[in-house]
């Protein structure tokens, strides 16, 4: 086993050559840019978080911007990246950094991590990256490294694991190059110490890592237990007016897809007519059940019943309804929107039958 500072400045040396350095986020360094960036790569990869990002930062340059801006419209960027409550949490923090901190993030972990959404380790990138300050992260790739390169059995979300490998991580971070060194580790896992396929032939640790001594790499970082996701259904109602426009409801702001737009859900299809009667006293004139599909959750799969529904004239009593709203497909307004029911609209625009 190396010493520390050994092993930071193997990391070090491998990024200099190899490290990516080009990446949005690392071009007009600041806590703002750092933070939206670390929360979006959270469950996401580099390449899809890129186009994301680079538009937000157009719409939202400053976390003055995005505490300002209407949350529908932060969640109308998010739309697609998933894990929504990463978005309204950004929205959240941006407001308290505002009204508590006159606009400055605070300096350091500890004032950091207070802010809504941001963690021990999101907190660590921020305070390493964009304040100069040492100070350790343990993300996804920095934990499969670590884990690897240590053999810490295990799966990381238990708290004895979770201790040992914020352990190392908080040794081998040196004084100097913080950021540097922070970058390069989340590089390293991105890129050569990657969860399928590790390439151990380009490691600067390869010399002394413990998975690859054994040909464990697999093993590390152990897998939570697993148990089966339970199933649920629902009935999506795409109902549309004369004019094709589709209705669209808000989500109540906490729970699955808080704050998004959604069609109206029932929990069976011929649920629809005593729907559309109560609803507008009138019963739809055509219905035409859709292709089912599946939208997985972390926590359970949602079997989706798609079912189109035509309606005639738009009713006038609905128009005046605050947290509803008739989609035109053609010119879409700026609001966020579910994953599967942005895919369902989609179809709708290009004319395919959902
Ligand atoms: S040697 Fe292989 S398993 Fe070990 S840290 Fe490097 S890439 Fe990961």
């Amino acid at each position: 086993m190396t010493s520390p500072n050994d092993f930071s400045r193997r990391v070090l040396d491998w990024y200099d050559r190899h490290g990516r350095k080009d990446l949005p986020w690392q071009r007009d360094i600041n806590p703002y840019r750092v933070w939206v960036s670390e929360i979006m790569l959270q469950q996401t990869q580099v390449r899809t978080v890129i186009p994301y990002f680079e538009r937000f930062m157009a719409r939202f340059p400053t976390v003055v911007a995005l505490a300002e801006a209407p949350v529908d419209e932060v969640l109308h960027l998010w739309t697609g990246l998933g894990y929504y409550a990463r978005a309204r949490n950004l929205h959240r923090a941006a407001r308290d950094v505002c009204q508590q901190h006159g606009g400055e993030f605070p300096v350091g972990v500890e004032g950091l991590a207070a802010l809504p959404g941001i963690g021990r380790s999101t907190a660590g990138a921020i305070a390493s990256i964009a304040q100069g300050q040492t100070a350790a992260i343990l993300d996804g790739n920095v934990k499969r490294v670590l884990a690897r390169y240590h053999a810490v059995a295990g799966w990381p979300g238990e708290s004895r694991v979770l201790k040992t490998l914020w352990a190392f991580a908080e040794d081998h971070t040196p004084k100097q190059r913080t950021a540097d060194y922070t970058q390069a580790m989340m590089d390293l896992g991105a890129t050569v110490c990657t969860r399928g396929k590790p390439d151990c032939e380009s490691c600067p640790l390869s010399a002394d890592c413990l998975a690859r001594a054994t040909g464990e790499q697999a093993s590390y970082p152990g897998r939570k237990p697993r148990k089966a996701l339970p199933v649920r259904d629902t009935v999506f109602l795409i109902l549309r007016d004369a004019d094709g426009h589709v209705l669209l409801e808000k989500r109540p702001p906490s729970g699955i897809w808080g704050g998004l737009w959604c069609f109206p859900e029932l929990s069976a299809s011929d649920q629809v007519t005593d729907w559309c009667l109560d609803r507008f006293a009138r019963e739809p004139l055509t219905l035409e059940p859709g292709a089912p599909f599946r939208h997985t959750f972390s926590h359970y799969h949602l079997d989706i019943q798609p079912l189109q529904a035509q309606l005639g004239t738009r009713p006038e009593s609905i128009m005046a309804a605050g947290e509803q709203l008739w989609y035109n497909v053609a010119q879409p307004p700026q609001v966020g929107l579910a994953a599967p029911v942005a895919r369902l609209l989609n179809a709708i625009d290009s004319g395919a039958t959902p």
